[in-house]
């Protein structure tokens, strides 16, 4: 096993907000984790540090590093981040898709990286990458709707179509942010399902943020619960205490 995510010391604070306080993770290749806690306890703020949206606290000692490569230290971004941007698929609650564009345009936009041409791109694109398109459509159910315009899609069919991206992109660790909060029971099972398939054929380590304890019991083996931005568990998903998170939970909820 190796380390693909290493969070050490790891604060954020926003005008003596502390939605981060001395994180320590790590994540092994392969894992899929279910970053849980209540709204506000820092679940988002830590995954836009993994992807290098933000940087944290200047703290000699802070560091993020992603497949070996430094993401952040000290509260400083590293100079060149492309190379673990480019093998980081990141899903979001708000599905990041453009809507003018087709399903298939969507997913070929993966193979470009992280390219402001991607416009132009499009039209260059071979025969073997839209195979490559269709296989990674396919493998998420989506490869019938290849044509259609993105705005006409529902919100599950529309993760799905972002988990398609992020398997054309070749990635190897998927960050989600709350992939299934606005989604029906039936579709956030069907999301869940692909993403623990892909994480388990292909290897793709996965981190899911999530506010429902269910879906994190039943689809990762591994819980990190987070508190107003500290760590309070870290471990195999059925060593979770339900009943005390649910405690905090609702006494979190009642002080908002
Ligand atoms: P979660 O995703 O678990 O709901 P967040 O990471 O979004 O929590 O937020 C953690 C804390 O940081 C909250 O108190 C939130 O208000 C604060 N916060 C997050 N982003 C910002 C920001 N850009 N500016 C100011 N405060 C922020
Ligand atoms: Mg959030």
């Amino acid at each position: 096993m190796h380390t693909v995510i290493r969070v050490e010391k790891l604060s954020k604070t926003f005008h003596h907000n502390r939605a981060l306080h001395a994180v320590d993770l790590t994540v092994e290749q392969g894992e899929m984790v279910a970053l849980l806690g209540p709204s506000g306890s820092g679940k988002s703020t830590l995954l836009r540090h993994l992807s290098g949206l933000t940087t944290g606290d200047n703290i000699p000692e802070s560091r993020v590093e992603l497949l070996g490569n430094t993401v952040q230290r000290a509260g400083r971004l590293a100079r060149d981040i492309r190379k673990s941007r480019a093998q980081t698929g990141c899903i979001f609650q708000q599905f990041n898709l453009v809507n003018r564009l087709t399903v298939l345009e969507n997913v070929l936009i993966g193979a470009l990286g992280s390219t402001p041409f991607w416009r132009t791109c499009l039209r260059w694109f071979s025969h073997a990458q839209k195979q490559r398109a269709l296989q990674a459509l396919t493998r998420v159910g989506m490869a019938h709707f290849a044509s259609q315009r993105v705005s006409t899609l529902s919100g599950g069919q529309q993760q799905r179509v972002a988990i398609a991206r992020a398997l054309m992109q070749q990635a190897k660790i998927i960050l989600a942010d709350e992939p299934i909060a606005s989604l029906d029971p039936e579709s956030a099972r069907i999301v869940m399902e692909i993403l623990r398939d892909i994480n388990q054929k292909d290897g793709i380590t996965v981190v899911v943020t999530l506010h429902q304890v269910d879906y994190a019991l039943r689809y990762c083996e591994r819980i990190v619960a987070l508190r107003q931005g500290q760590l309070f568990f870290d471990g195999a998903s059925h060593a979770f205490d339900n009943d005390r998170f649910d405690h905090l939970y609702r006494s979190i909820n009642r002080v908002d």
